[in-house]
């Protein structure tokens, strides 16, 4: 890792704070060193207020056997800068290498991944030319925690948890930001009707939040149909909020939507920090000087924004906007309305030039409306212990070649006094009692043991021995609670 203080601002401009802040900056590989040597350059001409220390992440460090892509040392620079504006990595090929992306998430608590997606119509080509979207992801849980197992010769899992504290604070910062930024509805996407606790979690906590801001229009749509709706008429929305597997989905979708992957900034937001990015990759078979730096200056625009450089940002947002205008494209983004196609560094230049002017058609910036995305209220709460009661247990069974009916004789052989075989499912579909002989099943069992009233764990210790006896392959148990009363599991079979 070098760590090094990058040179004095060329330019210094009238700003809103004194002192520089202390920033980390990667240059990443592919086109990541130019289009942050681009981005860097713009920053310093328009006078922002920022201190780099470069540190090293990506290919060579993973190819130096760090499976992280990034040293230890360099954690140290981000924990003391706390402020990350990251070019993009190539990932190595084969495995064994981890996502530099979801471990610097995880590492600082980035729960909040901040994708504005908008259209450029007619200076860059869309089909949408209305678009102006905010996608606001939860960045943390959800089946991102990377818990997986192989249970059986046929069946793979993959655990999906949501948290209360996780849902409250990426919905309370998705309705701070539509309030800072004066943003008029909040949607939100969920597939509840088919994962009633977990995705139905996260979406009673979108209507417990919603309610505190009552000058905020709010929806909820069930992910199939708000994508539909998404990709047809994206004016409909604002603000999205969504869990953290739909969310990165439908961010690169709308992304795409609103003209190409190159134009898109995005922010990572956190309680101990925030990293900016691109939401393109190191296109490594790009030849050098053709990349699009508007990505990673769009997301070092919201970075100025989170350290209360708002002045800043708008001040390059409008002389990029006016580029725009002025028809200085790069390749990626050429069209009829093209003056001039230009390589990276040119366009920089351009942008550079026209600091101080402002859009003609495009929407302009307005930096007295320009609000802080950071130090949004993010507050949860910590759910108070309820009575919690043990009612039963999923037992999970590997048996191949077995029919419903002789494995619900075997397991009820195994039954306690108080734990009765209920419903055995494969896949989540019912196959005994009362199965379908057209059902097709795996290896795989989900057998249910319950009891009429409470019951102490010695039981299904009991009932887990009288199954080992009878040589079954318990692949995990999964206990059946109840919460004051209120089943903690899904009733009965999937939709
Ligand atoms: P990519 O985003 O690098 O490229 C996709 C397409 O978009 C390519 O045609 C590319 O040339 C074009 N493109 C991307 N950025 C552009 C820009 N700024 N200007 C003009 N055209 C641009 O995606 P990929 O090809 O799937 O991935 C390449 C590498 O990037 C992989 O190693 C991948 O793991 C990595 N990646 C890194 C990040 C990150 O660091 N955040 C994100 C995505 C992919």
């Amino acid at each position: 890792m070098t760590t090094m203080a990058v040179s004095p601002l060329a330019t210094q401009q009238p700003t809103e704070r004194k002192h520089r802040v202390p920033i980390t900056v990667a240059y990443g590989d592919g086109i990541g060193p130019e289009i942050m040597e681009a981005t860097l350059n713009i920053l310093h001409a328009a006078g922002a207020q920022i201190e780099p220390s470069v540190i090293e992440i990506g290919e060579a460090v993973y190819k130096r056997g760090v499976t992280a892509g990034i040293e230890p040392r360099a954690w140290d620079v981000l924990r003391d800068t706390r402020v990350f504006l990251k070019a993009p990595i190539t990932t190595p090929q084969g495995g064994g290498f981890k996502s530099l992306n979801v471990t610097v998430r995880k590492t600082l608590g980035l729960y909040a991944n901040v994708r504005p997606c908008v259209a450029y119509a007619p200076y860059v080509k869309t089909r949408h030319p209305g678009m102006d979207v905010v996608i606001i992801r939860e960045n943390e849980e959800d089946l991102y925690g990377g818990i997986e197992h192989q249970q059986t010769d046929e069946v793979v899992q993959c655990l999906k948890l949501i948290t209360r504290p996780g849902c409250e604070k990426i919905v309370r910062y998705a309705f701070e930001y539509a309030v800072r930024t004066g943003r008029k509805k909040v949607s939100c996407f969920t597939k509840d009707n088919i994962m009633k606790l977990t995705d139905g979690l996260f979406h009673r906590v979108f209507d417990e939040i919603s309610r505190e801001y009552p000058q905020i229009e709010t929806e909820h749509l069930i992910v199939d149909i708000g994508a539909a709706r998404l990709v047809d008429t994206p004016e409909r929305f604002d603000v999205i909020v969504l869990p953290n597997l739909y969310g990165d989905i439908l961010s690169d979708v709308a992304a795409q939507m609103s003209g190409s992957v190159g134009l898109a900034g995005s922010a990572n937001i956190g309680e101990h920090g925030a990293m900016f990015e691109a939401i393109h990759g190191s296109a490594p078979t790009l030849p050098r000087n053709v990349a699009n730096p508007s990505g990673l200056l769009n997301a070092a625009m919201l970075m100025l924004e989170h350290v209360g450089q708002q002045q800043c940002a708008a001040r390059i947002r409008n002389a990029w906007l006016k580029t725009l205008e002025d028809g200085i494209h790069t390749e990626d983004v050429a069209a009829e309305s093209t003056r001039a196609t230009v390589g990276t560094k040119q366009f920089a230049e351009a942008v550079m030039e026209r600091l101080g002017k402002e859009p003609e058609y495009l929407k302009k910036a307005a930096p007295a409306s320009a609000i802080s995305i950071a130090n949004a209220s993010t507050g949860h709460t910590r759910v108070q212990p309820r009575k919690k009661e043990l009612l039963g247990v999923d037992i999970f069974v590997g048996r191949p070649g077995v029919s419903p009916d002789a494995l619900a004789a075997l397991l009820r052989r195994c039954e306690t006094t108080n734990l009765k075989l209920q419903m055995i499912t494969n896949r989540g579909v019912k196959v005994w009692p009362n199965g379908l002989p057209e059902t097709f099943c795996t290896d795989h069992w989900r057998c249910r043991f319950i009891s009429s009233h409470p019951i102490d764990s010695a039981e299904v210790v009991a009932l887990m021995f009288g199954l080992n006896n009878a040589s079954i392959d318990v692949i995990k148990t999964e206990n059946l609670y109840t919460f004051d009363g209120t089943p903690g599991f899904s009733l009965g079979q999937g939709q």
